[in-house]
């Protein structure tokens, strides 16, 4: 059985750390390795794909580009 793996800081002593716990149990609090509680959860571990951060540019709607209603020949 594979546990996901969380990834933490610890806002006390500034050092990250993993575990690896059930996805039940992802949000309860987590001591940093020095013993202190008061840590917070980082998005970035559960790697499951890699790196796939960066959103292709320019392919966001809002833009106003292809369309007639954008740029005022509709009205
Ligand atoms: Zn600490």
């Amino acid at each position: 059985m594979r546990m996901p793996r969380y990834e933490y800081r610890c806002r006390t002593c500034g050092d990250t750390f993993e575990l690896s716990r059930p996805m039940a149990e992802s949000s309860a609090p987590a001591a940093c390795p020095a013993g202190h509680g008061d840590t917070v959860k980082l998005l970035s571990a559960v790697a499951v794909g890699g790196t796939a951060a960066a959103a292709p540019a320019g392919s966001a709607s809002g833009g106003g580009g292809g369309g007639c209603c954008g740029g005022g020949c509709c009205g």
